[in-house]
């Protein structure tokens, strides 16, 4: 898709550290990383978020996802590893060019993925589980 930076990132008209690369993704060094070896699992077609993914797709993105986090661990001692996908400028997507986050948590490392935990009635709980189920 013209002017989206991940096609051109999967083009090499810009350019990036590559860690992987498949028929169906690239998989790329975030250039302002949360944590040394943040890495961003990206589509070759484009697709602007979870919603235009099939499940195929999306399945063979996460095995990567779980290798990468695995590389992390083994190669960079990582303690564990968020993965992250955010999915419209709401929820904090900035490029809408799908992708995962994989991002390696060291040991004493700052928290980096957190929300604040609410506590609501029961009552209010059940009115979501109903709408959502
Ligand atoms: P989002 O906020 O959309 O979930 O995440 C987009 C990510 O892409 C950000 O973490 C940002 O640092 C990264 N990013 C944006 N532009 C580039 C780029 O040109 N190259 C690389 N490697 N990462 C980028
Ligand atoms: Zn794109």
């Amino acid at each position: 898709m013209e002017n989206c930076v991940f096609c051109k990132i999967v083009a090499g008209e810009i350019p990036s550290m590559r860690v992987f690369e498949d028929e169906d993704c690239i998989a790329i060094l975030d250039i302002n990383p949360a944590a040394n070896g943040h890495t961003l699992i990206i589509p070759k077609e484009h697709r602007k978020d979870l919603t235009e993914m099939d499940g195929d797709l999306t399945g063979r993105l996460m095995m990567v996802a779980k290798e990468i986090g695995m590389r992390q661990k083994e190669r960079l001692g990582a303690a564990g590893f968020n993965i992250v996908q955010n999915n419209g400028a709401a929820a904090g997507q900035t490029v809408p060019h799908f992708h995962i986050h994989v991002i390696p948590r060291y040991e004493g490392g700052t928290q980096m993925v957190s929300w604040n935990p609410t506590s609501p009635d029961t009552d209010v709980l059940r009115e979501f589980c109903e709408i959502l189920k």
